[in-house]
């Protein structure tokens, strides 16, 4: 594999602080990684480590060269705060940082690049959010750099705008280019990373393809049943051989497959357990995250999830696309769509 960038034993202390704790990462030529972890866990440290704009202990490479020794044509950076003057057009702004550099790329065709052709010539602070950023891609491409490192570049982007950008990166990373990203949306990086780094307090503590990651730390698929009344529901499960854990109001059952819900909600009709809602989840980058820092997201019981049937007053009402319908209590048809929601039919 050729290597892009090459860390090894990457050290960093302010004060007491210690923003790096001996991190060693390669990213091949070509590949885009994306870097996830919590506030303050040294991402933005390890870009500024990377591109050479912070002295870090250790070996930092691109391309085999030394981030401060290599030719500066070859790395672009968007940091995180970037704000280019609000008064100039998306054009000047291209044409201004390209005039930098000794040999720039073309203007017209960055602003293709980050699809801005139509609204080149308006003031940058007249654009939306994602054209703002797209910019500012576009104004790290000046150099038209093997490696493109951008620190949290969708953050503060409406959805429609981040979705936007995520194409531009998907073009530039089919044309070659090395991307190095940070990010909080564990969506855009399970989108765009051929392979992602935890770092947790200055340490990489997993590194692999999205589905590695969530093949080893994501846990299974779930069920969550919304109910008054869990510990009846978690009871009637567990006779039917559910591996049910019962929290206040939910029932979550681990390793449970969209086959298995008829069964599920067919055991809860025996014993007359009422539910509000089943959801059922597979596991994605965001329980990896969550596993792995301990942390906790506000409903994190259903991250991603589907709402699978919603119960009111002894009916169910079914809700999304993808069928688990049951005749009667103990004989059901089950399909899994491929989009992992399913619901049930009412019964
Ligand atoms: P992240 O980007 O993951 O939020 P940072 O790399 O910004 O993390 O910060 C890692 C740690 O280093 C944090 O504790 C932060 O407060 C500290 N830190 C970062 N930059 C400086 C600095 N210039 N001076 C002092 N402490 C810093």
């Amino acid at each position: 594999m050729n290597e892009a960038v090459v860390a090894a034993d990457v050290r960093k202390q302010y004060g007491e602080t210690v923003a790096l704790d001996g991190v060693d990462l390669s990213v091949a030529d070509g590949e885009v990684f994306g870097l996830i972890g919590p506030n303050g866990a040294g991402k933005t440290t390890l870009v500024r480590a990377l591109t050479g704009t912070t002295a870090v202990d250790g070996e930092v490479s691109v391309h085999g060269e030394t981030p401060t020794g290599i030719d500066a044509d070859r790395i672009g950076l968007l940091p995180q705060s970037f704000a280019p003057p609000a008064r100039l057009t998306a054009r000047e702004l291209v044409d201004y940082y390209g005039g930098l550099y000794d040999s720039a790329r073309d203007t017209d065709d960055i602003l293709a690049t980050v699809g801005l052709e139509n609204d080149a010539d308006s003031w940058y602070e007249t654009l939306s959010g994602g054209q703002q950023r797209r910019v500012c891609v576009g104004i790290a491409l000046v150099n038209n750099p093997d490696v493109l490192f951008l620190d949290e570049p969708t953050t503060g982007i409406d959805p429609a705008g981040r979705r936007s950008l995520w194409s531009v990166l998907e073009g530039l990373a089919e044309g070659g280019t090395t991307i190095f990203l940070t990010s909080h949306s564990m969506a855009e990086v399970e989108r765009l990373a051929d392979r992602v780094g935890l770092l947790q307090d200055g340490r990489l503590v997993a590194v692999g393809s999205p589905a590695e990651l969530i093949d080893s730390h994501g846990g299974g698929s779930r069920l969550v049943i919304e109910t008054d009344d869990s510990s009846a529901a978690a009871d009637a499960l567990a006779a039917e051989g559910f591996e049910a854990t019962a929290e206040p109001t939910t029932v979550v059952i681990a390793g449970v497959s969209p086959v298995d819900i008829g069964d599920a909600v067919a055991a809860l009709s025996a014993a007359d357990v009422g539910y509000e809602s089943l959801t059922w989840t597979e596991p994605s980058l965001e329980d990896v995250y969550l596993q792995l820092t301990g942390e906790t997201f506000e409903g994190a019981a259903t991250p991603g999830g589907s709402v699978v049937a919603e119960q009111t007053a002894g009916d169910a009402s079914a809700t999304q696309a993808g069928t688990v319908s049951q005749d009667s209590a103990g004989s059901q048809d089950s399909t899994a769509p491929q989009d992992g929601t399913a619901q049930e039919g009412a019964r």
